[in-house]
């Protein structure tokens, strides 16, 4: 007989995942726990390093992004990395344990001059044994097909929120442009990375949706990333008002329950967090981090940091 938590399900309704949220916080940590030990070992932690390719200058609106040319936050707009310069980065993280590596560029959607570019840089990454993610804005489905071609593993699009809520926080793009991208990167072969951000001020109903609208997606991602707004000096969000560290765990946990099989990663965020609140994730079925000590713009834990949190808690590095 397959158990509940062995199969993955794309028919939870918005009021089964609501009362997920609302289980008593120790019930929905061991119900999370359960759901974890069946599908993977949960001392194995897997590790992601994220180098951005092209930061800045992005015409998006993304009201918690420091990239975007709306908000005055410092950063500049930077060009298209050179192919050596992120086969150099790539060849450091796996150096440091790193299985996959993610490049990020800052575009609404990649020019096809510049396909050309990430196709190179992909190609060679994969070369190297490391699986290969990219996020790169929308994609049209040519675009999707060369990136496959390319070798490219992981496609990284996040759904950010809840479709309720998502015009709060971006105008220049829809909730339906990102399904749309998200089904491209399917019909191409390649795997998904599509998670969202909590703490953006948006309510727990929230929450509920965007997990929902992830759990019912076809195919669940294979990585769900669940990231913590990081606050940063001039967009829109700077002032919002922070999550409570347990809402954040009880996100990560209801992900783990509705997509047993996916691998949900805690992203941004993890700087702000104390070492306690990311046990008690990876306790919720967290089982992977981005490593390093920069995610695109914003800080990371520093290695060190990392390898003895996992050293405290007996975790290990995921297996490639
Ligand atoms: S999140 Fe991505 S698409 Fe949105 S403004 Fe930042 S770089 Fe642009």
């Amino acid at each position: 007989m397959v158990n509940e938590s062995e199969r993955s399900r794309s028919d939870w309704t918005r009021e089964e995942v609501r009362a997920l949220f609302a289980l008593p916080f120790p019930d929905l940590v061991y119900r999370a726990q359960s759901v974890h030990r069946r599908n993977f070992d949960p001392s194995r932690i897997q590790l992601s390093t994220l180098l951005s390719i092209k930061t800045g200058g992005c015409p998006e609106d993304c009201a918690y992004c420091p990239q975007s040319i709306h908000y005055d936050t410092g950063v500049d707009a930077a060009k298209l990395m050179g192919l050596d310069g992120v086969l150099a980065a790539a060849r450091a993280a796996a150096g440091q344990g790193a299985t996959r590596f993610c490049m990020g560029a800052a575009w609404r959607e990649p020019k096809d001059r510049d396909l050309d570019a990430v196709c190179a840089m992909v190609a060679g990454v994969k070369e190297m044994g490391l699986e290969t993610c990219a996020t790169l804005g929308m994609l049209t489905a040519p675009q999707a097909q060369r990136l496959a071609a390319a070798g490219l593993d992981f496609y990284n699009h996040n759904l950010d929120t809840s479709p309720e809520y998502y015009e709060r926080i971006i105008t220049t793009r829809t909730y339906r442009d990102r399904l749309d991208t998200l089904a491209q990167v399917r019909e191409a072969g390649i795997k998904l990375c599509c998670g969202g951000i909590v703490g953006m001020g948006e309510s727990r109903e929230d929450r509920v949706g965007m997990i929902h609208t992830l759990a019912t997606l076809p195919l669940h991602p294979e990585s769900v990333p669940i990231n913590l707004l990081v606050r940063v000096a001039g967009t829109p969000l700077s002032e919002a008002a922070p999550l409570d560290g347990l809402e954040f765990v009880r996100t990560v946990a209801v992900a783990r329950v509705t997509m047993p099989r996916s691998v949900v990663r805690l992203s941004a965020g993890r700087e702000e967090m104390t070492d306690e609140l990311q046990a008690l994730c990876f306790l919720a079925g967290a089982n992977s981090i981005f490593c390093g000590p920069r995610l695109l713009t914003t800080p990371n834990p520093a290695r060190a940091h990392d390898a003895a949190l996992f050293e405290r808690l007996g975790l290990k590095a995921a297996a490639p």
